[in-house]
């Protein structure tokens, strides 16, 4: 079988990558290494470190990995939405400041150009500024009013669907082409895996429209080789070979197509192309993996011994405090009972 793009990841850039391609007409195949989801595959706690984790060594197939570096450890998404499965669903537009600093500050006026992709990109996500703070909310409120910056204190803009609690209607997107949605009950689980249909992850937009659109997705699959066909340049396209990543002795594939897209995020992709500069795309730029970066976050844990407050509800991340031109303050939550974050801190 032949595919015009073989796209390798379904996060964020996959997804909008497969939507696109797929809507002008192209012959797509998302291959993801993670598994497909429905909302009760999700774990209830993330003590069920099988649903949770991803760690195919231990044969934990969850939504969640955990890489660890010398200097740093980093957690991403794995699964069809990639990190959209288990993150915050916080949708923060950078500040200008951002926008005009890095490597890349010279070369576009990017706050203007990108703008009408932002906005895009929060319609499709279904942003909606959260209706409802909660205890951790409030805090974080009293704090910006004891630093005297109350006016910076917001609720966030957040990838939910905020309808009836628990209650199921027709798609309320994309004028009825989009899936069935429930409201949000503010269970804070949301990094957990939304278990009520109301987080708006990839496979509810973007992957769900690509795949009305013809896009093939195909899941527990990992992208380990890409070898130009004949031709040095990929002219004549480029075999794509992979390995089960969930079952131990299913015999590898391969796969053509005229264009491979890696989508892979930042430590699946860069991994990936590393290794292929080595063997089969030597012409890769000597640069690649060169100024990697996260995402600037530092993360605190806190204890609450109050036990009249409850700060596990709401969505994961309700509101956020404008610190300066640079930073932010967010208060992030887990649902009732996952506090397996203990264990390392
Ligand atoms: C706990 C948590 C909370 C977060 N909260 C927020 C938030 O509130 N707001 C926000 O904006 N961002 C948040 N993020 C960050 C956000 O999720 C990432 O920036 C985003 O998912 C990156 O998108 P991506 O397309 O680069 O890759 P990803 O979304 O990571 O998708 C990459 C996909 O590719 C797959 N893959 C990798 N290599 C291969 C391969 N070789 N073959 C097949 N498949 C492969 C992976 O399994 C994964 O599913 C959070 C992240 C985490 C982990
Ligand atoms: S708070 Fe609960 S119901 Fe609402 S989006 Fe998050 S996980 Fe889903």
């Amino acid at each position: 079988m032949t595919y015009d793009y073989i796209i390798v990841g379904s996060g964020f850039g996959g997804s909008v990558s497969a939507l696109r391609l797929s809507k002008k007409g192209y012959k797509v195949l998302v291959v993801e290494k993670g598994k497909w989801y429905a909302a009760n595959d999700f774990p209830k706690t993330n003590w069920n470190f099988k649903k949770w984790l991803w760690m195919p060594s231990l044969r934990f197939f969850g939504i969640m990995k955990l890489s660890v570096f010398k200097h740093i450890a980093i957690i991403s998404g794995t699964g069809v939405g990639g990190g959209s499965l288990v993150y915050a669903n916080t949708l923060p537009t950078p500040k200008t400041a951002f926008f005009k600093s890095g490597s890349w500050k010279d070369l576009n006026d990017w706050e203007n150009e990108l703008k009408p992709y932002y906005k895009e990109a929060l319609r499709m996500l279904g942003a909606t500024k959260n209706p409802q703070l909660f205890d951790a909310d409030l805090g974080l409120k009293k704090v910006s009013e004891d630093l005297g910056i109350a006016e910076r204190f917001d609720p966030t803009w957040v990838a939910v669907f905020f309808g009836t609690p628990n209650q199921t209607q027709k798609d309320p997107y994309f004028n009825g082409e989009g899936p069935e949605r429930s409201g949000c009950n503010f269970c804070g689980a949301c990094m957990t895996g939304c278990r009520y249909n109301a987080k708006n992850t990839l496979d509810k937009n973007y992957l769900y429209l690509a795949q009305k659109h013809g896009a093939e997705i195909l899941a527990e699959n990992e992208v380990i080789d890409v070898q130009p066909i004949n031709a040095n340049d990929g002219s004549q396209g480029y075999e794509v070979s992979l390995k089960s990543s969930t079952k131990l002795f299913k015999k590898h594939q391969k796969i053509k197509a005229q264009g491979v897209i890696f989508s892979g995020g930042v430590l699946g992709t860069v991994k990936l192309l590393l290794k292929l500069k080595k063997s089969s795309l030597p012409n890769l730029s000597d640069k690649l993996g060169e100024d990697i970066r996260s995402n600037n976050e530092t993360l605190v844990s806190v204890t609450g011994l109050d036990k009249s407050k409850n700060y596990s509800k709401g969505v994961a991340i309700g509101s956020i405090l404008d610190t300066d031109e640079n930073s932010h303050l967010e208060i992030c939550r887990y649902g009732e009972g996952s506090n397996a974050w203990k264990l390392v801190h």
